[in-house]
């Protein structure tokens, strides 16, 4: 494990993520990039939307088209087109909407061409630049007064249990959300934040609405990971409508299967306007400092337990 023998050769094992990046969460699969695919080559990959189990990959007029909320990182396509798809180390893989989970990619055949659908004859969901703004700032007037510290209720909603094991990491002591003034909380009467794990099943449809409706205002929304985004391998099925989606205002969609604990603490911090969003873009090399450095005595400091 990195972070033990950094640990060991440092003394220090708390991640200091999101004020300075870790090398080592970018060595965890959390969804799949798009390479290249213009042209011949993507009418040359209908193979690939055949192989994906949850229809995740299509091929458009243009190039490959890529839903990440659908995507359970399986690895079929890397395995099958190593040279059109990629797994994508990138920790910072939430949205604010969930149209920009949709990457495509067209002619220009390179790694910088996979780009969000926000722009015209975008997919259905996704928003242009201007709707994303306004949604960003609506969101962030909600939630001016959860910047000193948020407290989550976590629901699974009907989850395979691996994203459980991963917000269960985020109170150890090497990703440590407390010193961030995030508390989980078992009360949905003290929740601000509501974390839905799961495809939502048809029984717990019920049981998350009146989780929703006892949370106190203003309250945010997180799909975190492939099935509460879209019901991954269950969509479609008997069981469930396919994701949270329907069921709630979804405020901040985190795609993988599982996400990794800093993209779910990426996606908690978007959701509370912590961390600017980058929506549909891979930022897994962008290592500027994300939150407001703290300043003793300002109140209003992002940094650092409230406690
Ligand atoms: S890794 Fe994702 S996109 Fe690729 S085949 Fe599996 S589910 Fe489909």
């Amino acid at each position: 494990m990195p972070w033990i023998s950094r640990g060991l050769r440092g003394g220090i094992l708390t991640s200091r993520y999101p004020a300075q990046a870790d090398g080592y969460g970018e060595r965890w699969a959390g969804t799949i990039r798009l390479r290249h695919a213009g042209g011949g080559e993507a009418r040359d990959s209908t193979g690939l939307a055949v192989a994906c189990p949850t229809q995740a990959i299509a091929v458009t007029g243009d190039g490959l088209e890529l839903d990440r909320g659908r995507c359970v990182v399986c690895g079929r396509c890397v395995t099958l087109r190593p040279d059109l798809v990629e797994l994508d180390h990138a920790t910072e893989v939430g949205s604010l909407a969930r149209g920009d989970l949709v990457v495509s990619t067209g002619e220009q055949g390179d790694e910088d061409a996979c780009a969000p659908l926000g722009a015209p004859g975008a997919a259905p969901g996704s928003l242009p630049g201007d709707d994303l703004a306004r949604l960003r700032a609506s969101l962030e007037l909600r939630t001016r007064a959860l910047r000193r510290s948020v407290h989550v209720r976590h629901v699974d909603a009907g989850s395979d249990g691996s994203e459980e094991w991963e917000i269960a990491a985020l109170t150890n002591p090497v990703y440590d959300v407390q010193r961030l003034g995030i508390f989980f909380t078992a009360s949905p009467k003290h929740a601000d934040v509501l974390l839905v794990t799961g495809a939502a099943t048809a029984g717990m449809i019920g049981p998350l609405r009146q989780t929703y409706e006892a949370m106190p205002s203003p309250k945010v929304v997180i799909a975190a990971g492939t099935d509460a985004v879209s019901g991954g391998l269950l969509a479609g099925g008997y069981a469930t409508d396919g994701g949270i989606g329907s069921i709630l205002p979804v405020d901040v969609w985190i795609p993988g299967s599982p996400p990794s604990p800093f993209s779910l603490l990426h996606g908690i911090l978007l959701a509370v306007c912590l961390l600017p969003a980058a929506p549909g873009r891979n930022r897994s090399h962008d290592t500027r400092p994300a939150l407001v450095p703290h300043q003793p005595g300002d109140p209003s400091a992002t940094q650092g337990s409230p406690s």
